[in-house]
């Protein structure tokens, strides 16, 4: 149990403390609820069993023993309730949780509710301005618990939620933050704003590789379909087109002329060597790679 200093304790610490035993009270008394109509039943027996007073008896002593921790719970919870009492009493929200979308209340006792109604105890509204509490609840306030609550305040979406939904929230948000996280890598045509790549990297690899099919082969073909990424790439980060083929296709020539280098003299080496097949005539190769080694000296 949390003692407290209760005189010097916030409405919010205090009402924290009677929370935690009100709903441990909450649970007692509807298993004594329970207890009590299995017992009810057993009793009267039905179309289907004969009454069987052995076994209500059993159920009545069940709802007895949950009878008696509702009461040690009552008596704990009694100093802070009398704390609450002397001080004239505190703004309280309470939030029905039994049906889905309940309404905020200011008590449990709003004839609205039932003793079996479930509330989720807001405290961190303990002690607040009402117009505050009233403001959050929006859609949920309760009107005959805050009847001068404004129209228009009554029809604001509800900041006070219960426990399972704003896990539910959380959650929700979690999975959008991730789709957006996964858009914003995303490379669209912006023409049609279809997806054509899931990521940059995967767009800029297959510029790279068109381009250099490109050098290559000599094909223009190559080149305008490396055009139509480039420009989807340019488009999501914002910059000219025709500078970033420019600057990708430099690129793309360097490793060309790279890989095309090492590749003439491994040709060039396979001259009336045994075993290998000979392709050191230049006759054999495709024109951009004479053109590089006329160009590098190598032929
Ligand atoms: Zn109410």
């Amino acid at each position: 149990m949390t003692i407290l200093d209760l005189r010097a304790a916030t409405p919010v610490e205090i009402d924290t403390v009677l929370a935690d035993l009100d709903y441990k009270r909450y649970v007692a008394f509807m298993r004594a609820v329970q207890y009590r109509q299995s017992g009810y039943k057993a009793q009267e027996g039905s179309r289907y069993s004969r009454p069987d007073p052995a076994y209500a008896d059993k159920l009545f002593g069940l709802a007895a023993e949950e009878d008696i921790k509702v009461a040690e719970l009552e008596k704990e919870m009694a100093p802070y309730e009398a704390e609450f009492t002397r001080r004239g009493g505190w703004t309280r929200a309470f939030l029905v949780v039994t049906s889905g979308q309940g309404h905020v209340h200011s008590s449990q006792r709003c004839h609205t509710c039932y003793p079996t109604t479930q509330f989720h105890w807001v405290t961190g509204y303990s002690g607040h301005d009402e117009d505050e509490i009233v403001g959050d609840a929006g859609e949920r306030a309760c009107t005959i618990c805050y009847p001068s609550a404004p129209v228009d305040v009554l029809a604001r979406p509800t900041k006070i939620f219960s426990k399972d939904e704003e896990e539910r929230l959380a959650a929700r948000a979690e999975r959008e933050a991730k789709r957006a996280a996964k858009a914003a890598l995303e490379v669209i045509d912006p023409d049609t704003g279809k997806t054509l790549f899931k990521t940059e990297r995967g767009a800029t690899n297959e510029i790279a590789s068109r381009l250099d099919a490109y050098f290559s082969y000599d094909s223009q073909e190559y080149l305008d379909k490396a055009a139509k990424i480039v420009k989807a790439v340019a488009f999501k980060r914002g910059v000219k087109p025709e500078d970033l083929l420019a600057e990708l296709k430099g690129k793309a020539e360097k490793k060309f002329r790279r890989e095309a280098v090492k590749q003439i003299k491994y040709m060039l080496k396979t001259k009336g060597f045994p075993g290998w097949q000979d392709k050191s005539d230049p006759a054999l190769w495709y024109d951009s790679y004479r053109r590089v080694a006329k160009e590098e000296g190598l032929i």
